[in-house]
């Protein structure tokens, strides 16, 4: 066997290579099709091989690939910043493009910083995230995550930034029940900011619906409202992680939507170019902006292929294609249907625990007893099984941390937008199937 070079994530195992895809099926070069019931990493919402974005990519590429940000700007990106801002909540939002959610998180946390420098508020520096959260994989973004296994080699490094209770309600962190808890882990926030003190802090990020640090955690209704008045209260900026969430995999464009909240700042990538070529944003209000135009006019971040053309016109046509195919309607329909399979499915299969989520971001977690909820030992690696063996089946789901943390295993369901009621069907069946023989 020839020696490898490509870096993959466990290296010494064999990968299958795809050879192509359409619609929400993948297959490898030995022709075997697998159901891409994770959309890869919650990202290809419009399923694969879709032949509009292929046409808005070469068109772009005949005109031009690229241009740097500090020489030109382009139709496509002042289009895409339009069209974002049109679809958000309150519409009043300017959008910095990178090229990663990693990078929109990190880039979300330097304007909040900033907001506050620029109004000589210099203390205001610390972002407050919540214990099971994942914001990304570079150092900034990673320090405002708690996802133990991506941080544990790297503690030194990170900036020691305070973390509260997560919206955990099939494991209480404060041992409390909804909704007779009055949602006190939200007030957990307040209790934080009382004792760092609201003068040291810029912001508190959260993702909507907590997807790969807990296998789609999904917060009573009302629980975002409560957050953001509380940031408003203690003048801290919210920061929506929506790189999972956006782009309609909720059931709403933005999942913020749900509870009516506006946030300060919003980080996108996965689905709003659906893998077709890397792209993400930080999008940020009027207000938050506002200081910084009144005083340096200069948002110190940015990469090389921030607001690359050719990347702005494949988000613009994704964006185009989820309209004129409504689905984000579509997701909210097909999430419902997925989600009763799922429970009736749960109701046959001692080992799952719960199954929860909103839209076409639904999470399952296991226990080896439901009644008392105990987990499976992390050493039992039933998430990997899980995985392993539904890959065997051509069916593809993706894996959320929870045993890591110590509270149970889980993976995310969560196939593209565009899937059928049949293909859900098969879904639905292949991972009994797997499930079943890993119990
Ligand atoms: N934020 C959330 C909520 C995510 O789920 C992810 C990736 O899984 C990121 C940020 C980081 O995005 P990327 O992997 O594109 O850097």
């Amino acid at each position: 066997m020839q020696r490898e070079h490509l870096i993959k994530p466990l290296l010494g195992h064999k990968y299958p290579t795809i050879a192509y895809g359409q619609g929400v099926f993948l297959y490898d070069e030995d022709g075997k099709a697998y159901l891409d019931a994770s959309s890869g990493a919650i990202t290809a919402g419009i399923g694969h091989g879709v032949q509009d974005i292929i046409d808005a990519m070469q068109e772009q590429a005949g005109k031009v690939s690229f241009v740097y940000r500090s020489q030109f700007t382009s139709k496509p990106a002042e289009a895409l910043a339009a069209k974002l801002s049109d679809l958000a909540p309150g519409q009043d939002y300017w959008s910095f493009f990178v090229g990663s959610g990693s990078e929109a998180t990190e880039t979300a946390m330097k304007i909040a910083i900033q907001h506050w420098q620029e109004q000589g508020r210099h203390g205001k520096n610390k972002v407050i995230s919540r214990r099971m959260s994942y914001h990304g994989i570079t150092m900034g973004a990673l320090s405002m995550s708690g996802h133990t296994l991506r941080r544990r080699r790297f503690v030194p490094l990170l900036e020691d930034f305070p973390v509260v209770a997560p919206p955990y309600c099939y494991r209480c962190p404060l041992h409390s029940s909804y909704p007779s808890c009055g949602m006190a882990c939200a007030d957990d926030l307040e209790t934080a900011i009382r004792r760092i003190g609201a003068e040291h802090i810029a912001a508190f990020i959260a993702e909507p619906i907590v997807g790969a640090a807990g296998g789609a955690l999904t917060p009573p209704p009302g629980y975002y409202a409560r957050i953001k008045a509380i940031c408003e209260r203690h003048e801290l900026l919210f920061i929506a992680d929506e790189v999972m969430t956006g782009i309609g995999r909720t059931g709403a464009m933005f999942a913020m939507e749900h509870d009516g909240v506006e946030p300060d700042l919003i980080a996108l990538g996965k689905g709003m170019s659906a893998g077709y070529t890397p792209m993400a944003a930080t999008m940020v209000k009027d207000r938050v902006m506002a200081p910084i135009l009144q005083g340096s006019r200069s948002v110190m971040a940015g990469h090389t292929y921030s607001a690359n053309p050719q990347s702005a016109a494949v988000a613009l046509a994704v964006l185009r294609y989820i309209e004129q195919h409504g689905l984000v309607q579509q997701a909210a329909d097909r999430g419902r249907y997925l989600l009763a399979k799922l429970q009736q499915l749960a109701g046959g299969i001692p080992i799952i625990g719960d199954v929860r989520g909103k839209g076409l971001l639904l999470g399952i977690e296991f226990v080896r007893d439901r009644a008392t909820k105990e987990p499976f030992p992390e050493a039992a690696g039933l998430t990997s099984r899980v995985i392993e063996k539904a890959l065997q089946k051509g069916l593809l789901v993706y894996p959320a941390s929870g045993a890591i943390d110590g509270v149970g295993d889980a993976i995310l369901v969560a196939p593209p937008m565009v899937i059928t009621e049949a293909e859900l069907d098969l879904l639905a069946e292949l991972l009994e199937a797997a499930i079943r023989e890993v119990m």
